[in-house]
């Protein structure tokens, strides 16, 4: 059995339908999709044990099935330089989840990898009622949630039809490299969408999955947060 077969089994045993990030950020990497390392930590010390050995700067979120947005209440920090960093965004986070839902279940921290900062894309999937898996790909921000400039194609998609899928977005010269600014690596985009054609169509119970951000970089990409929901 596969890592992402056994994970979905788990999720299902026990219930739920939206996957913790650390769950869908494994089946990413079980299907070849960039993600930033991560490990969860249960307590403030073995978080600054892995911060460690992920390496500074990192990132710290909280892991719980009743949060799904984490930010907006912020169970995010990111940019942490150091132990005492990460010991503060701990207990803040900790303090801010608390604040929320009193009676939130809490699985621990995700300590994981800073991305550096660069162009965001979206790699999104639904399932159609009429088409089934469908693939979706735009820009990070304001491309997708304001302007809307979202490229669809149903799946599984072809090499050709994912390199369609982002040259047609209206954000794409942006990708192309402007005013000094490197091209971003489509290839690694490119990937991407492919890999994650082939793991919805090898597990139509995923009726949700949200790649958002990845940050693509001149040689490479990752995932920066991952959502999947299930049926
Ligand atoms: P949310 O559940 O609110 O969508 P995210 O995991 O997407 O939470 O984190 C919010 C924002 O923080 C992201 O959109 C991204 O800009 C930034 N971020 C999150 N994780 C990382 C990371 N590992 N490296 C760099 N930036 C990150
Ligand atoms: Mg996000």
């Amino acid at each position: 059995m596969t890592n992402t077969t056994e994970i979905l089994k788990e999720v299902m045993k026990e219930g739920r339908k939206s996957l913790l990030e650390p769950e869908a950020k494994a089946i990413c990497r079980d299907y070849g999709i960039p993600v930033t390392d991560f490990r969860v930590a249960v307590d403030e010390n073995t978080a600054v044990d892995y911060a460690g050995e992920i390496g500074y700067p990192v990132v710290l979120k909280i892991v719980s099935p009743e949060i799904i947005h984490k930010s907006d209440i912020g169970g995010v920090v990111i940019d942490l330089k150091d132990a005492k960093e990460v010991l503060n965004a701990y207990r803040q986070i900790m303090k801010n989840v608390k604040k929320h839902n009193p009676n939130a279940k809490t699985v621990g921290l995700l300590v994981q990898e800073m991305a550096p900062q660069s162009t965001e894309v979206i790699v999104g999937a639904t399932k159609d009622p009429q088409f089934g898996p469908t693939l979706m790909f735009g820009l990070g921000g304001i491309f997708v949630e304001i302007l809307k400039d979202v490229a669809f194609r149903i799946a599984p998609v072809t090499e050709n039809e994912a390199r369609e899928m982002i040259t047609e977005v209206k954000a794409f010269p942006l990708l192309k490299g402007y005013r000094g600014k490197p091209p971003a690596d489509i290839d690694a985009i490119v990937s991407i969408l492919l890999n994650t054609s082939t793991l919805i169509m090898e597990h139509q119970t995923i009726k949700e999955l949200d790649l958002n951000p990845v940050m693509v970089y001149e040689k490479g990409a990752k995932t920066v947060d991952a959502r999947i929901i299930l049926e």
